[in-house]
């Protein structure tokens, strides 16, 4: 291999090194990424996206294609053992950022688009059938590679591992992993119909039956999401095809159906204690895994790169300094200890819900589903009570050139501005390299925003930073962005 030291190495081209890789290819950084396996991995784990993966997936200009190969969740039931509903939770078709806010998809199939426009990046090298076997050094980091028993070496400035649960370099880089005491076998079905049949298309299913928990989702098309409790004393051996059957038995049967496939697996809750050494990072199943109730493994992943990307950017091209990369765990880390214990607490929540039918009165103080995110612990200025700051921003459409708000600040930082600013201001912003965009008072979206403030000011991955009422305070939180991110300006 050649001695061209790569911006970027990433290993592990599931869905969020994919993702990643695009990202960072598309900010015009060189990369590499190297993965053991080749073509896009044939299990569909993952099923269910939400608005901020789209909003991410947007950045790659591919989410109308996720969405047109999607299907829109209206409403999750967990019920009892007959299907009727203890509680329901209706899913709008939109959220603030203009997304579906659930949307199920077929991961193969995601997987491919984000592979296929992957392609379309000249600086982003792919190196299939090849295992990182080796790290060492920092600057370059050298990574020793391993493709059919050949060996040979590749540099990097900055190296991601995105190489899943067993990930290598989250033991390279000597991270623990935390436990949260959740573990559980279950076998996941992935099922085809091949005919017409009357089968819930828009509605998931917890199934809080007290003599074994169930899990239905309706898949895009006819893809179908079956998952059983292993009781205690079973194990994998115990799921012959006719078991299999018997439990889709009350949805599918052998004249309507295929079986795609019948796998056990020990859903598992646990974070690692270290994301980053020095110029190393892990993120996606990597850095954290959860039970998949939540339907946010994924989702977490695509967080942490969308995090990583333009902070990474910024540190390579000089314009922040290497501080702003300590950033990441920092917000990343809390935001996905809430992710997972939210995951764990609908698994709790479906086994307490089912000693409802042996004669106890649980009522549940969790939603479970549309519980709103966390705001992030770190990286705003301002008081986020507000349950605005240090969220993602909204996205609304401009009044006239036709784009939307996501797609004019691009990679940029931006202030929303409805009152004239000061030249000092004005230069400030223009040496910071901050996309200013006026609006007015009618923008409906921006309503709230806009109580008692007149200026906002969000980050490249359009989180809200803060909002300010006049240009002192606007100074004020213009200089606070500068120090907390490292930038230099
Ligand atoms: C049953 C089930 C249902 C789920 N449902 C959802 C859901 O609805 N929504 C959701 O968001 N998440 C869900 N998840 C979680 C989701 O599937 C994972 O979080 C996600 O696939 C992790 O992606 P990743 O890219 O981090 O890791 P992976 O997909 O594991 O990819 C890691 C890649 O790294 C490669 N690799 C590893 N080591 C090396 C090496 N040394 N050299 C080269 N390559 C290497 C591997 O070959 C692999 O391709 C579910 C999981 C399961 C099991």
């Amino acid at each position: 291999m050649s001695d061209k030291i790569f911006d970027i190495g990433i290993i592990g081209y599931g869905p969020v090194g994919a993702t990643l890789s695009g990202l960072l290819s598309s900010l015009g950084l060189s990369v590499v990424v190297i993965e053991k396996n080749k073509g896009v991995s044939p299990t569909a784990r993952a099923i269910n996206t939400d608005s901020e993966q789209l909003r991410t997936f947007n950045f790659l200009n591919i989410a109308a294609e996720v969405i047109a190969n999607s299907r829109n969740l209206k409403k999750v039931h967990f019920t009892d053992s007959q299907f009727n509903p203890y509680t329901t939770i209706d899913i709008p078709k939109e959220d603030n950022l203009g997304w579906p806010p659930t949307l199920l998809f077929y991961q193969p199939e995601l997987e491919t688009i984000i592979r296929n426009n992957n392609q379309s990046y000249k600086n982003l090298k792919i190196l299939e059938n090849t295992e990182a076997v080796n790290i060492e050094g920092t600057n370059p980091i050298r990574l020793d590679i391993r493709n059919n028993r050949k060996d040979s070496t590749i540099y990097c400035k900055y190296l991601i591992g995105c190489d899943g649960a067993n990930s290598f370099v989250r033991k390279y880089i000597n991270a623990k992993l935390i436990d949260f005491g959740f573990d559980q076998d279950w076998i996941v079905i992935d099922a085809h119909t091949t005919k017409q049949i009357d089968i819930s298309k828009n509605e998931a299913k917890q199934i809080c039956d007290p003599n074994r928990l169930k899990t239905y989702v309706p898949g895009r098309r006819n893809h179908k999401r079956f998952e059983f409790k292993l009781l205690r004393g079973e194990s994998k051996k115990d799921f012959t095809k006719k078991k299999v059957w018997e439990l889709l038995s009350p949805w599918i049967n052998k004249n309507n159906s295929k079986i795609e496939r019948a796998v056990v697996y020990k859903f598992h809750a646990c974070i690692a204690d270290k994301w980053r050494d020095k110029n190393i990072f892990i993120a996606g199943d990597a850095a954290h895994q959860m039970p998949p109730f939540l339907g946010a493994g994924m989702g977490t992943g695509i967080r942490d790169v969308l995090n990583l990307s333009w902070k990474i950017y910024l540190a390579i091209k000089g314009k922040a300094e290497e501080n702003i990369l300590d950033t990441y765990q920092q917000e990343r880390a809390p935001h996905a200890n809430w992710t997972i214990q939210q995951a764990k607490t609908i698994g709790e929540m479906m086994e307490q819900y089912s000693y409802r039918e042996k004669g106890e009165n649980y009522v549940p103080s969790n939603k479970g589903y549309g519980e709103v995110f966390p705001h992030l612990s770190k990286g705003y200025y301002g008081d986020p009570s507000d349950g605005l700051i240090a969220t993602p921003f909204c996205r609304f459409d401009l009044d006239l050139s036709g784009k939307d708000s996501d797609e004019y600040f691009g990679w940029n930082f931006g202030l929303i501005s409805k009152k004239k600013l000061t030249n000092e201001i004005d230069l400030i912003l223009k040496k910071m390299n901050i996309k200013v965009l006026s609006v007015n008072d009618k923008n409906i979206n921006l309503k709230n925003y806009f109580e008692d403030a007149n200026y906002l000011l969000i980050r490249p991955d359009k989180y809200l930073f803060s909002r300010s009422k006049t240009n002192s305070e606007l100074k004020e939180a213009l200089s606070e962005l500068e120090k907390q991110f490292s930038l230099i300006t």
